[in-house]
């Protein structure tokens, strides 16, 4: 579904992202981790189009779509949920979702089938279906943001630091959220700094530090490696 290769990306003379790869398989669920600091963000940025690399690829389903604009890459199934959430505060939740109509070009039917959905996923969000977004809860906004991106019908889903900022019943609301999308089919690759979450929730784990691929494998291995599980791993 998505391979990067040989990813670069700099801030000024400074490289942030070296020489990054990842590759996505059809129905997994991938996690990058790595402390502070380590190039998450900007890789997954860079993949989803808000941060020109300097060098490397992003192939997805089978096309290079490095440099893409969001709008194309969310057209074409590829959908950045960002850090921090971004939902429009003073709009209704209703009307946020609505906006995955637009970008979309969905009919009123296709629109109503996956509100309803994704109400069913979130059924606080129906609850609060006209409440303006920017009083409800981080955890809610956090769901608000989540059905934003299922109402586009993604391929794969980029989710940045889901769990940042939340109260802990918040943060178990929200992956139980994640895996049961995940378990209904998505494509996902996460950046998380929780990495017992991350690898709790993920096939196939990316460890970055400072800007490089430091190692990768099945949770499972990665956490029987004792230096690893000490860096990581509370
Ligand atoms: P965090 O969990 O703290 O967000 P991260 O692993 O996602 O960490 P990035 O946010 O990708 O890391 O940051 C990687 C490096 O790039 C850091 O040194 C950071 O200070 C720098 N950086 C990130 N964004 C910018 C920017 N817009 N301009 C300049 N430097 C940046």
């Amino acid at each position: 579904m998505l391979d990067v290769n040989d990813l670069w990306v700099s801030y000024g003379g400074i490289s942030a992202v070296r020489g990054i790869r990842v590759t996505v398989e059809p129905g997994s669920l991938v996690a990058l981790i790595g402390s502070n600091g380590a190039g998450k963000s900007t890789t997954l940025n860079a993949i989803a189009g808000l941060t020109r690399p300097r060098s490397g690829t992003v192939t997805f389903r089978g096309e290079n779509v490095t440099g893409w604009t969001t709008h194309n890459l969310v057209r074409a199934g590829l959908v950045l949920v960002p850090e921090g959430r971004m939902v429009a505060a003073p709009l209704s939740v209703r009307e946020n979702l609505q906006q995955a109509r637009y970008s979309k070009r969905l009919s009123s039917g296709e629109f109503t089938d996956r509100y309803d959905q994704a109400m069913t996923l979130f059924p606080v969000l129906g609850k609060r279906s006209s409440q303006v977004a920017g009083s409800l809860s981080g955890g809610e906004q956090q769901m608000l943001a989540l059905a934003r991106a299922l109402l586009t019908g993604p391929d794969l889903l980029l989710l940045d630091e889901p769990s940042m900022g939340l109260a802990p019943v918040m943060v178990d609301a929200v992956f139980d959220a994640i895996r049961t999308i995940h378990t209904d089919g998505m494509t996902i690759l996460l950046v998380e700094q929780n990495a017992e979450l991350a690898m709790d929730l993920c096939d196939q784990a990316i460890v970055m530090q400072r800007g490089e691929l430091i190692t990768s494998g099945q949770p499972d291995d990665l956490l029987s490696d004792g230096s690893l599980r000490s860096m990581f791993l509370s």
